[in-house]
């Protein structure tokens, strides 16, 4: 009988275009899905608190779809390489398939498990494989705008594999450990509730989001910035998680240009992001550009933890800190408002928020997440925005976030549309805290810094 193959699953979660399980299923023997959380080790930047809960409600329900196709989910905790060896020695396995992964600790662990065992890697969770593209100069591109026109010359994708109806079993199973026993769903306090009443991880709920989505792809163009309306995929935790590949969503929406092109440029920006963090293993914790090491950012930390909870007196940044406190997740045009408040009106290090985003986002990615701090700051690899410093009094009403704000921050919501935006002329709503900070005030010292800042270059 032929050997045993294992697949082993990071953060591509799912059955459907998963190119480990078609090259596994190609080797004839039984597969192995095999889950290792590894993420105690020194390598290893530690999941946070949301992704930590979406992880183990995406693995309940990738165990569920394989038995569903008569296999299981093996689950065990450990170094990677120690756990795949080992697993290894007691079926037969001599190859272990994976998907490539670009975040630096995995590229660690893979290098590692490589050294040995016949680790065989995949591409496919990505629009194109990260590290391919490379500009006139043979350099890999830094800016985003001729990357992506790089990448449509090599696009679309190929049309996704439909997930396997039977997967092999072994003559006997490995051991696994119990889901429940790893630690992943927070206790006391349990603040995942709002989390379990907007989300369903897992491949099922991504392709649902996929469908509804589909459907108002459209109207993406339009509705995309404003934070009232469902107006984008709401897809990332599941692509994050890899519970969907992004062939899968590219075909969905069709490439019909207008709005569609849009929705798919964003996809884009996910593409391009692995390639800054394949430039810069270190970009969620180092400026991309070295002159921001002399940046005089503030520390305050009563300023930041107001930031957090969403207690600034600037009602939209404040909306969107809530959301993303309840939901694990915030609209893209309120997280650059937000971003930007804590690096220039705050004037704290972006990796402050960093770090925040990392911990309480269940779509928290290293690259995208330190990709777009980087950007918003003006530290990163492309162009310095750290001048554009956004008026979040001007941006509410522009992007009609009185709904938005209505929903997140009661205090207001009695507050008619032509007020809700800036209720400091107003007496002060009962409960909302006056503003931590004046626009002009904390605009002029961001200039001041970032001027200083220059001037040492
Ligand atoms: P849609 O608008 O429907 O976009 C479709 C998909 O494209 C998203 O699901 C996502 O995978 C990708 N995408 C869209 N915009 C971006 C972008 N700017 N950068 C990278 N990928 C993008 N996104 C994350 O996935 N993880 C993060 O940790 C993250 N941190 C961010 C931090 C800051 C400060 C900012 C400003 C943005 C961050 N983003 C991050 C990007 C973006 O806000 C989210 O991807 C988007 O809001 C997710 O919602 P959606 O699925 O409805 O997006």
């Amino acid at each position: 009988m032929t050997n045993p193959t294992i697949v082993w699953l990071r953060r591509d979660l799912r059955l459907a275009d998963q190119a480990a399980f078609v090259a596994a299923l190609a080797q004839g023997g039984p597969v192995i899905p095999v889950y290792v959380l590894d993420d105690e080790t020194p390598r290893h930047r530690r999941m946070g608190g949301a992704s930590r809960w979406w992880l183990h409600h995406s693995l309940a329900s990738l165990a569920a779809s394989l038995e569903a196709i008569g296999s299981r989910l093996i689950l065990r905790r450990g170094r990677c390489e120690a756990v795949l060896a080992q697993l290894a020695h007691e079926t037969g396995a001599r190859t272990v398939h994976a998907l490539h992964h670009y975040e630096p600790w995995w590229r660690m662990a893979e290098r590692a498990v490589g050294k040995g065992l016949d680790l065989r890697l995949h591409h496919g969770n990505f629009l194109l494989p990260p590290g391919t593209l490379a500009n006139g100069s043979g350099q890999p591109y830094r800016i985003y705008t001729p990357f992506w026109r790089a990448s449509l010359l090599h696009l679309p994708p190929p049309p996704p594999v439909p997930a396997p109806g039977h997967l092999p079993a072994p003559a006997t199973w490995p051991v696994s450990e119990h889901l429940d026993d790893c630690g992943l769903l927070p206790t006391a306090p349990d603040w995942a509730g709002g989390m379990r009443e907007e989300w369903t991880p897992g491949e099922p709920g991504g392709r649902a989001r996929l469908e509804t989505f589909a459907g108002r792809a459209r109207r993406y163009g339009e509705e995309r910035n404003l934070p009232a309306r469902e107006g984008t995929s709401r897809l990332s935790p599941h692509l994050h998680f890899g519970e969907i590949s992004p062939a899968t969503v590219w075909h969905a929406v069709g490439g019909a240009g207008g709005s569609v092109d849009v929705f798919l440029s964003e996809l884009g920006w996910r593409d391009y992001a692995q390639n800054l963090i394949l430039q810069a293993p270190d970009y969620g914790t180092r400026n991309g550009r070295a002159a921001f090491d002399a940046m005089a950012w503030r520390e305050a930390p009563a300023e930041l933890a107001a930031w957090q909870q969403g207690r600034t007196g600037y009602p939209i940044v404040d909306a969107g800190m809530r959301q993303l406190w309840h939901t694990g997740w915030m609209h893209n045009r309120v997280r650059m408002i937000a971003a930007s408040f804590l690096v220039k009106h705050l004037l704290i290090d972006w990796r402050a928020g960093e770090q925040w985003f990392w911990d309480t986002l269940v779509d928290a990615d290293y690259g995208a997440n330190a990709t777009n701090w980087q950007w918003v700051a003006g530290s990163g690899l492309d162009a310095n925005m750290f001048v554009r410093i956004m008026a979040p009094l001007v941006q509410s009403p522009k992007f009609d976030a009185a709904a938005y704000i209505r929903q997140w921050v009661p205090e207001l919501a009695h507050l008619p549309d032509g007020e809700i935006h800036d209720p400091s002329g107003l007496a002060r709503p009962r409960g909302y805290p006056a503003r931590i900070v004046e626009h002009a005030a904390a605009r002029a010292r961001a200039l001041a810094a970032h001027g200083a800042m220059k001037e040492g270059e």
